[in-house]
């Protein structure tokens, strides 16, 4: 059949918009659209710290991949997948392959620990439902654990990087451990939160105001900065920083960036840190017919430097790659992707947030109120007033 095929890799910020902005659009026999994941759920990332800290349920953090996406209009396939082979216009699933005439890429990232010996084996990282899980149960587990052999290194939590991922989820976690430590009846005083960076700052680039009060409620709060000193090394007892010292834990959470999906590099596309540098149109250089959206793709900005891979510019790119392939099937006109930064809210931990929204600088509760807004909205994007109420959010 002549229908053109149009398969989206990864149904996270930028794969979730790109379909639901096809099914809205498209009329019937315009083209056929297939979605796959490798769960059959959507996560909110940019919630993931919550749940790895303890401090929200999984459950308010995913929802039912087709409670999002209208399954007459475009076909889930809970895949993982394997390979994608672009002279064949081909993708390999651990079960099946898929044929395309526009392929879409959006598969996220994988986390970047720049060959530093033992942290791939040794450190969690934020990532999906299943890696948070194992982030809290860990952390409740070096509670019970301590009850019975007493090691205080267990009582040690190691966060290497203090870029955005790394400082919300310290805030997340100077909220919990407080929590577990009278739980199991543990001295919080023994209880030690590092957060260890290499750069001259915490929240490199960002507003130096903000960063000082991000660091003074964080430190408020109980954590340990280790600022301007790098993570050299990770083993099963804790982490070497700086020239050979020392911070032994049971629980070390490495934060310390992110590189394209390794499926992109192993497909033979050209990459920079596992990302791929899109035209303005968001096409892989040299296939007219393979876009990558969201954190598998780098765009340059205006000041010369490349966006930071968020889930405002995957969903951006999501909604304006379905606008443009329609145009395309249709042979009309196709537009360039121009990127509208909305600002930046980060968390602090309960009740706390900074934010630059508009050129503004807001800090503390009115920041924090801020970011439930965001949080909330972009439930109320993907899955209407009923996702935001379903997952107990109040705008
Ligand atoms: P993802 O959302 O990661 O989605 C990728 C999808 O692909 C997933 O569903 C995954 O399961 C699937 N997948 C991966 N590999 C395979 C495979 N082999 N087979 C099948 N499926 C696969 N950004 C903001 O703008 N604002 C924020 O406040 C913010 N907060 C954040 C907080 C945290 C704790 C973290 C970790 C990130 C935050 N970010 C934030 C960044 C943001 O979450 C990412 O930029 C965003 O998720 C990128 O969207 P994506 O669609 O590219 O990838
Ligand atoms: P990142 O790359 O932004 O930050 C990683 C941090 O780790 C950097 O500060 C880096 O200097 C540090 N680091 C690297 N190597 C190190 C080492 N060896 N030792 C110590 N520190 C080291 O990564 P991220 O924080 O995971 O964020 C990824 C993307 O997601 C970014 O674009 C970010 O803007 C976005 N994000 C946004 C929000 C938000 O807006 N609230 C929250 C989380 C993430």
């Amino acid at each position: 059949n002549s229908i053109p095929k149009i398969v989206i890799l990864g149904a996270g910020y930028a794969g979730i918009l790109a379909a639901q902005n096809l099914q809205k659009k498209l009329k019937n026999n315009e083209a056929d659209v297939t979605l796959v994941n490798r769960h059959d759920y959507h996560y909110f990332t940019t919630e993931l710290h919550m749940p790895a800290a303890g401090t929200q349920p999984d459950e308010k953090t995913y929802e039912k991949i087709s409670n999002l996406v209208d399954e007459f209009k475009i076909d889930l396939v809970k895949s993982n997948v394997t390979a994608i082979k672009l002279d064949e216009r081909q993708v390999v699933l651990e079960d099946g392959v898929l044929s395309y005439d526009h392929l879409i890429i959006a598969l996220g990232g994988d986390p970047e620990t720049f060959g530093i010996p033992g942290m791939k084996e040794h450190a969690f990282s934020i990532r999906s439902i299943n890696s948070v899980r194992a982030i809290r149960d860990h952390i409740e587990t070096q509670f019970k654990e301590f009850k019975k052999d007493g090691d205080e290194t267990r009582l040690n939590f190691v966060v290497g990087g203090a870029g955005f991922t790394g400082i919300e989820f310290v805030g997340e976690l100077a909220n919990r451990l407080p929590e577990l430590a009278k739980q199991h009846g543990v001295d919080p005083s023994k209880v030690g939160l590092y957060n260890v960076e290499a750069a001259p700052s915490a929240l490199p680039g960002f507003d130096p105001e903000l960063v000082t009060y991000a660091m003074d409620t964080l430190t408020k709060k109980g954590v340990t900065f280790r600022i301007g000193v790098p993570v050299k090394g990770c083993d099963e007892n804790g982490v070497t920083v700086g020239e050979g010292e020392r911070i032994e834990a049971k629980t070390v959470v490495w934060t310390g960036g992110i590189r394209g999906n390794h499926l992109i590099e192993d497909a033979g596309l050209e990459a920079m840190r596992g990302r791929v540098k899109v035209d303005e149109y968001l096409r892989a250089p040299g296939h007219d017919n393979v876009y990558v959206i969201g954190d598998g793709s780098l765009m340059i900005g205006p000041e010369g430097r490349p966006y930071p891979p968020t889930a405002q510019i995957a969903m951006q790119q999501g909604e304006r790659l379905a606008k443009n392939l329609i145009a395309t099937i249709r042979g009309q006109q196709t537009e360039k992707f121009v990127f509208s930064n909305k600002g930046t809210v980060a968390s602090l931990g309960k009740g706390e947030a900074v934010a630059v929204v508009a050129g503004k600088k807001i800090k503390g509760w009115p920041a924090a109120q801020l970011k439930k807004v965001v949080d909330a909205r972009y439930l109320f994007v993907i899955g209407g007033m009923g996702l935001v109420l379903k997952k107990g959010r109040f705008l």
